[in-house]
């Protein structure tokens, strides 16, 4: 709806609030205050000497000085307490401020303190004359305060002209109501006027979490309801190939593998059989740490499909783990007659034009690759299981999309990341899951230490003894995208000072700027035993297994998130070797930089650090808000307000069940609501 006119909204501020999509009544409505400074709680003067916060002092005026005329002007004005003195200073306005101000009146003063010498002044304070004490409270109130925004700022819109407009808005054009009564009552929410009310014009400081909490409660409502259609509409497991066959994956299991499975692998693989047999879609989450072994799983899995007549795909996030699966694959399928291809961005126009020929002719068994293989132009001829690896770096999006590449295919993802419950209840709602608990066996922590640069030689000394016991080192650098370039000349400063150091070991150099063959055969002469020393950018995070290395360097370690440094941590400790992984941070530490690798130092399971990760990130940033496929929340946070996320699935779950007819007919208004809403938030999804 188009705002009405407002006071003190002129054609100027109206420009600017439609740039900021702020132009209509229920997007004005929606900019809420993020904080609220509550001016009722009255200190003492001598309170007031020991802090730097805004006060609220109340006070008799006992003096008032003009001193110095036109811009040295300056007015002082004495105040008394009753017990102590204060004063309040104006540079400006000060002609004006002093004709209001009276001789002996009571008032309300509220502003910054600060100490001069042994004077307590605050400067240009917010006055208002009261009675009586008692009154203060209510000339005050609660002030809100709106986020900060240059543009407003400039055209005089401050926290108290949005305050206003938000106040005429609810008496010119009230929104309507679209939540059912019932739904109300039921989690004793405010109405949506009454809710803005509270979040733009509160009388008590508890009244804005009132009304925000309703405000969240649409949004996750609307959420929940949003993923409730995608999952009954597109996405609903549908009647699925039965894999009957199973002998060729039972002997491979029995016959081809170099270790015994773990009870872990064992029951992710009975459940995972159990649904490709029943007639149904699989749609499975494996969740299990670094290192714990999902590969394996992936492979059997994806032979399941195999050997009764379908083809098989295999997503990484990035290619040097396309490239390693495919290897992977390769070995542990050898001399099974399996078919197996690689695609990545990078392949070229000849090798990718047969790669895609031979997928939809069908005779590729198995395609392992990158987003290349969601692309429109790749068809299979019978996809019957895909396999996601690192579901965290994909979202809802990418699952749809391969999805939708067979006849309702069998569908396996893995994550490294522990999501908590309730999270995983609304990203993953549609996924059965099954996890694999504990690391394979022999398997000794990784020493963790931090170490500055103060202790590199002592570092240096231990790589040399390492190296002699010819164990294998990674060295990891940072990399932030918009300076590459940048980070290349770390990692490259760092490599060239490794060979002068070490002039007699094999040291390489990997990073996200060689292309796919440089890449590949850096990484098969790391992984061969060849090099010594691997010395890298972040491109190795994910999933890369090269089990005779077993120290892992962090340079800069500070600069990783914590569930990053536990991904490239778990590079190491994969083989029987003692593995170490050493933090060494480039600059002073932060508060949150010290906590991280303290984090990490402290403890080697991925459920605490994902937990720990999650507190200081907030899950936008954990899960890669746009990856996840998550929308942007305005006022709920997933993680915070876990509880109300449970209720509104469950209330999203029974609206929705009823199918969209009738819920338009019963509750139009809340429909349409619910339309636009997603429409805006999930537009990928009916572009699919
Ligand atoms: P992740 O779960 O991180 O993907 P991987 O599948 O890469 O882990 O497995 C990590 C390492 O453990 C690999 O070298 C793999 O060969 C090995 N591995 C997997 N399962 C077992 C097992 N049951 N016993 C011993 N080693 C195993
Ligand atoms: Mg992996």
């Amino acid at each position: 709806m188009k705002l009405p006119s407002l006071t003190g909204l002129t054609p100027r501020r109206k420009t600017i609030l439609q740039e900021l999509n702020l132009d209509k009544v229920e997007a004005l409505l929606e900019y809420v205050p993020f904080r609220y400074v509550d001016r009722r709680e009255l200190k003492s003067a001598r309170q007031a000497r020991s802090t730097e916060e805004p006060v609220t002092l109340v006070g008799r005026a006992t003096d008032i000085r003009l001193q110095g005329r036109g811009k040295r002007a300056r007015l002082e004005v004495l105040f008394t307490d009753g017990d102590d003195p204060f004063k309040a200073v104006w540079f400006r306005g000060v002609h004006y401020i002093r004709k209001q101000i009276q001789q002996g009146a009571l008032y309300t003063v509220h502003g910054t303190p600060r100490l001069f010498g042994n004077t307590l002044s605050i400067a240009h304070p917010e006055l208002r004359k009261i009675e009586r004490l008692d009154e203060s409270q209510k000339s005050l109130g609660v002030r809100p305060v709106y986020p900060g925004n240059q543009k407003l700022a400039k055209a005089g819109v401050q926290s108290r002209l949005l305050q206003s407009w938000a106040g005429e808005l609810l008496d010119k054009s009230p929104p309507r109501e679209y939540l059912p009564e019932s739904i109300r009552t039921e989690l004793n929410l405010p109405t949506l006027s009454e809710a803005y009310r509270m979040a733009h014009l509160p009388d008590s400081p508890d009244e804005p979490l009132q009304g925000i909490h309703r405000l969240k409660f649409n949004e996750l409502l609307f959420f929940e309801m949003g993923m409730a259609e995608i999952r009954y509409r597109e996405y609903e497991k549908q009647p699925g190939e039965r894999f009957e066959r199973q002998e060729f994956t039972d002997r491979f299991l029995q016959h081809h593998l170099p270790f015994e499975l773990t009870d872990g692998q064992v029951s992710a693989l009975r459940d995972i059989r159990r649904d490709v047999s029943s007639g149904r879609q699989m749609h499975r989450l494996l969740q299990g740490d670094v290192g714990s072994g999902k590969t394996v799983v992936a492979a059997a899995t994806l032979l399941m499909g195999i050997e009764n007549g379908f083809q098989g795909a295999l997503l990484a996030p990035t290619e040097l783990l396309a490239e390693q699966h495919a290897a992977t694959l390769t070995s542990l399928f050898e001399g099974l007659d399996i078919d197996i291809r690689l695609l990545t961005g990078s392949r070229n126009r000849a090798a990718r034009r047969e790669i895609l020929a031979s997928l939809s002719a069908g005779q590729c068994n198995l395609i392992v690759g990158t987003h290349a293989l969601i692309q429109d132009e790749v068809h299979f001829q019978q996809l019957g299981i895909a396999v996601i690896d690192e579901q965290h770096r994909f979202g809802v999006e990418q699952r749809a999309a391969l999805n939708k590449k067979g006849r309702s295919p069998h569908l396996l993802v893995m994550s490294a990341t522990p999501i908590p419950r309730s999270l995983a209840l609304s990203i993953y709602s549609d996924l059965d899951v099954s996890r694999i608990q504990g690391l394979p066996p022999g398997r000794k922590p990784v020493r963790t230490a931090v170490r500055g640069d103060n202790r590199r030689s002592d570092v240096e000394t231990f790589l040399e003894k390492n190296m002699d016991e010819r164990g294998q080192i990674y060295v990891v650098y940072p990399l932030i995208e918009e300076s590459e370039a940048m980070d290349l000349k770390d990692a490259t400063r760092g490599y060239e000072s490794l060979k002068r150091r070490f002039p007699d070991s094999r040291i390489g150099l990997l990073h996200g700027r060689m292309d796919t063959d440089e890449k590949e055969a850096i990484m098969n002469s790391f992984r061969s035993g060849e090099l010594d020393i691997l010395v890298s950018t972040t491109v190795i995070e994910v999933g890369v297994d090269v089990p005779n290395a077993n120290v892992m360097i962090i340079e800069q370690a500070e600069r990783f998130g914590l569930s990053q440094l536990h991904q490239l941590r778990g590079r190491v400790g994969r083989g029987d070797r003692q593995s170490y992984c050493i933090l060494m941070p480039g600059s002073e530490l932060t508060e949150s930089g010290r906590f991280r690798l303290s984090k990490m130092v402290q403890t080697q399971d991925g459920f605490q650090i994902a937990e720990a990760d999650l507190q200081l990130r907030g899950p936008g940033d954990f899960l890669g808000t746009r990856q996840s496929g998550l929308p942007e929340f305005r006022h709920a946070d997933i993680v915070e307000d876990r509880s109300l996320l449970e209720k509104a699935r469950t209330i999203a779950l029974s609206l929705m069940q009823q199918g969209p007819e009738s819920l338009a007919n019963q509750y139009p208004l809340l429909y349409e609501r619910f339309q636009s809403w997603f429409s805006e938030r999930f537009d990928w999804f009916r572009q699919g």
